[in-house]
């Protein structure tokens, strides 16, 4: 296998809207899980029926799907296992990711015909870790986030039949990924087992004690947004995904199965341009950068390719992400120069809204805004359901097109 084959989108799909909306907006390929085995399993609302139903329309797309069953199961778990597997093989995903030997030699008695993918959550740093995983029958690693683009290098060079994955955008651990027992010290909610609270992120108090005065503490303030000291910034590695390319990487992993569909649309669309231009042999398009921005974000940083980043990963700033511009609405249906929209915040008529495609951009002014039952209305809120609008300049988007607004 050449290792410069044409490298895969992969973008993250917790559930069917999010699924539609990342094929559309240009993956090659998407991940989904079954909450009980899978990482990310509070925001997770796919079950045993709904990922047979994502795997069918995923293939009939022409795009490739994989399941995640990633969790280092508790004994408790093994025997439901057993069970489950047969049967999400039987649904026929791509490939299963996985992160634990145990699942792992499961996989393989249950369902030797499923190609396995190890999960970031094994931590694979090294070619040697690399070639016992292949040894083992893993066909693609997923490599952890903590690597540098030489060391990416070597481990393709001594491993050239092995498919790499690496993420290159999203929200990271401050620790190696789920190695960290935060969220279950403080909360009782095992990351390994797909609860994580991202205790992280959460703003801390911190204290000095002098070395004669025990017990006496003296609070150390930071600023007034408080002490985010171990709150990460996202990774974004768009603008290196030739390097990438070159150093052996044959797939790009995007982070999220909990984000917005307005997440999962813009940062698809951004990876996909970013990957097509580079493939053209154009160079990197530096408006990508301020496209990522639009959505939700905490601040960028290139995780560990060129060095180690230090301080300057830490986004202090607020346990919040920022983003420049608001998710308005999606359109769900047109008819007739009208397109019924869901809400996700206030709008109203003679508003000019920005709208993006998965191959256009631009402004359209609200004409007129109708409810469900046909009643004309002067603007509506967030969450509160569809409604049909018109548009000054007769524009009728596709279902799954997405308005946005920036944020003053
Ligand atoms: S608490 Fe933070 S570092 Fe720990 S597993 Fe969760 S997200 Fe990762």
């Amino acid at each position: 296998m050449s290792y410069l084959m044409k490298p895969e989108l992969v973008m993250p799909a917790g559930s069917l809207d999010k699924l539609d909306i990342a094929i559309q907006y240009g993956a090659d390929a998407v991940y989904v899980g079954v909450p009980s085995f899978s990482l990310r399993a509070r925001e997770n609302d796919f079950r045993f029926e709904t990922v047979a139903n994502a795997i069918d329309e995923v293939k009939s797309r022409g795009k490739r799907v994989y399941l995640t069953i990633n969790i280092y199961p508790r004994n408790l778990k093994i025997e439901s296992l057993k069970k489950a597997i047969p049967v999400m093989a039987e649904a026929g995903a791509h490939g299963f990711i996985v992160a634990d030997p145990g699942v792992i030699g499961l996989c393989k008695k249950l369902a030797p015909d499923i190609p396995l993918h190890l999960s970031v959550q094994a931590n694979a740093v090294n070619y040697e870790a690399v070639r016992f995983w292949q040894c083992l029958g893993i066909k693609r690693v997923i490599l952890a986030q903590e690597l540098s683009l030489k060391e990416i290098e070597r481990i393709r060079k001594e491993n050239p039949s092995v498919e790499l994955e690496f993420f290159v955008h999203g929200s990271v651990c401050m620790a190696y990924s789920g190695r960290c027992l935060i969220s279950n010290y403080l909360t009782h909610r095992d990351a390994n087992q797909g609860t994580c609270t991202q205790s992280c992120r959460w703003n801390y108090n911190v204290y000095i004690e002098e070395e004669t005065r025990k017990g006496a503490f003296f609070p150390i303030d930071e600023d007034e947004h408080g002490a985010y000291i171990m709150n990460s910034k996202d990774i974004c590695l768009i603008a290196h995904l030739k390097e990438l390319m070159e150093a052996g990487v044959t797939s790009f992993k995007i982070e999220g199965r909990s984000k917005s569909i307005y997440y999962v649309a813009t940062v698809a669309r951004a990876y996909r341009k970013a990957i097509d231009g580079m493939l053209a042999g154009k160079p990197f398009d530096q408006n990508l950068l301020d496209e990522l921005k639009k959505t939700a974000n905490r601040g960028f940083f290139p995780g560990f390719l060129k060095k180690d980043p230090g301080q300057t990963s830490i986004y202090y700033e607020s346990y919040r992400p920022v983003q420049t511009h608001e998710f308005v609405a999606v359109v769900r249906q047109r008819k007739d120069e009208k397109m019924l929209v869901e809400i996700k915040n206030r709008f109203s008529c003679n508003e000019q809204i920005e709208f993006m495609t998965p191959d256009t951009d631009g402004m359209l002014t609200i004409l007129s805004i109708k409810d469900r039952a046909g009643q004309t209305m002067d603007c509506v809120h967030g969450g509160s359901g569809s409604a049909w609008i018109s548009t000054a300049e007769h524009i009728e988007l596709p279902a799954g097109a997405i308005l946005r607004r920036p944020v003053h």
